[in-house]
């Protein structure tokens, strides 16, 4: 199924191509709802995103037309579901330039991508007094599947800081990087700070520590083009419902050499070659670690997302969100009281904030009777509220059908907020 490609394309030249977002708005049902009688004003894009009815078709012309289950049958729907569902596979593949699309684990997302890796690689390749560096900046699915590690192996988990204004400070990742660093396992972007982390500078730092690289690209997927060869790390995560697909689904990119070294770390079907009650083989990776049946309707759903944003182009969508992340930048710093977090110098669509007086969560619930749907917590993120002394801040990120005009119905919202609580 091809997305529609809503870009005002000029001719011959599609880099600078800006988004039609009036038209992009119109691919979402959802954004056509009113809350409180006002129009939806949807920012909790960091914590997933809206789906366009192109994959809401998608999923739809699936269960009416061909479903059945994958994989086994010799029967002509599951035949076409498997096609379209490895399709899916092979989707993913391109949209991150893997080499291959055996290249590609469907999981349930990146939480489980994460666990996977801990599970499999980590259990048969880390050992006690082995390190592990994080960041600070973490997301907890990219934290307590390495300390339930440590708990089982005995292994070190270091962390790597960053500075007030929310920047990755690289030279102290460096000096953290030891003969008994193993892995490294990182944000691509911070999902409670919008910072950027110059993965390949890692990536190469690491590597020359023999170590191997693990990405949490849950927010990066959505906000800017991946190249997993390019960047050359060896385990790439993320998630479908960030992606503008269901939930449900998502990935696991991994280096050839190790995830054909790697141990199954879930048993069941799909997963074996020949199994007896002596000795069972496994298959070759991806499908050695994909136990049972997969998320199948989810996973066409997922080849949708991402038919749909390769059309409208990474490129022009990341121009149309920084240009929006400026605006609100400037926006956000003329209402009284506000304190930004979000000011490191590489960032993505993601404006972290507290207000003098008033609690996060009362700022959400003032500007959600505005039709403002922002997320006010730790966004799973405790050890960076720690590191800036809060235990919660308000959060507004954008997507690709966000608005200007969105945002100035947010900063008046918090102008409510200042009246009340200033
Ligand atoms: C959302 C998110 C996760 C977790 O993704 P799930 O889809 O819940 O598995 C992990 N890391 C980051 C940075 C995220 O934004």
């Amino acid at each position: 199924m091809e997305g529609t490609a809503a870009v005002n394309l000029a001719p011959g030249d599609n880099s600078t191509a800006a988004l039609d977002v009036e038209r992009v708005r119109r691919d979402f049902p959802i954004l056509q709802e009113t809350v409180y009688d006002r129009p939806l004003v949807y920012f909790d894009n960091a914590a997933s995103v809206q789906k366009p009815r192109q994959v809401i078709e998608a999923m739809s012309e699936a269960y009416e037309t061909y479903y059945a289950n994958v994989h086994r049958g010799v029967h002509h729907m599951s035949q076409r579901s498997t096609e379209v569902f490895e399709a899916g596979r092979e989707k993913v593949a391109r949209f991150l330039n893997a080499p291959s699309p055996d290249q590609i684990v469907l999981t349930r997302g990146t939480t489980e991508s994460i666990n996977l890796v801990a599970a499999s690689y980590g259990r048969a390749f880390l050992e006690e007094g082995d390190e592990v560096i994080l960041s600070v900046m973490e997301h907890h699915s990219n934290i307590v599947p390495w300390q339930l590690l440590r708990d089982e192996l005995g292994i070190v988990i270091k962390v790597a800081p960053i500075d007030d204004q929310a920047n990755f400070l690289l030279d102290d990742f460096a000096e953290l990087l030891s003969p008994r660093t193993k892995l490294v396992a990182i944000t691509h972007i911070s999902n409670a700070l919008g910072t950027v982390v110059p993965i390949e500078a890692v990536v190469r730092l690491a590597h020359e520590a023999g170590a191997v690289v693990l990405v949490d690209g849950a927010q990066a997927v959505a906000h800017m083009e991946i190249d997993v060869q390019a960047l050359d790390v060896d385990f790439y995560a993320f998630s479908s419902h960030k992606l503008y697909g269901p939930t449900g689904i998502g990935g696991l990119y991994g280096k050839a050499e190790l995830l054909e070294r790697m141990p199954p770390y879930q048993g069941g079907g799909e997963m074996i070659d020949v199994v007896t009650f002596e000795k069972t083989t496994y298959k070759e990776p991806p499908h050695r670690f994909e136990a049972g049946t997969p998320a199948i309707v989810e996973g066409i759903g997922l080849g949708a997302a991402i038919d749909y944003v390769s059309a409208l182009g990474r490129e022009t969508i990341a121009a149309h969100e920084s240009g929006l992340t400026e605006y609100a930048g400037e926006r956000l710093s003329s209402v009284e009281g506000l304190k930004l977090h979000s000011r490191a110098k590489e960032r993505a669509s993601i404006m972290a904030f507290e207000m003098a007086g008033a609690h996060p969560h009362d700022i959400g619930t003032i500007v959600d009777r505005a039709g403002v749907a922002i997320r006010a917590g730790h966004h799973c993120a405790q050890p960076v509220m720690e590191r800036f002394g809060v235990s919660a801040t308000a959060r507004a990120s954008f997507g690709l059908y966000n608005t200007r005009e969105e945002i100035d119905v947010l900063v008046d919202a918090l102008g409510r907020v200042k009246e009340i609580f200033g």
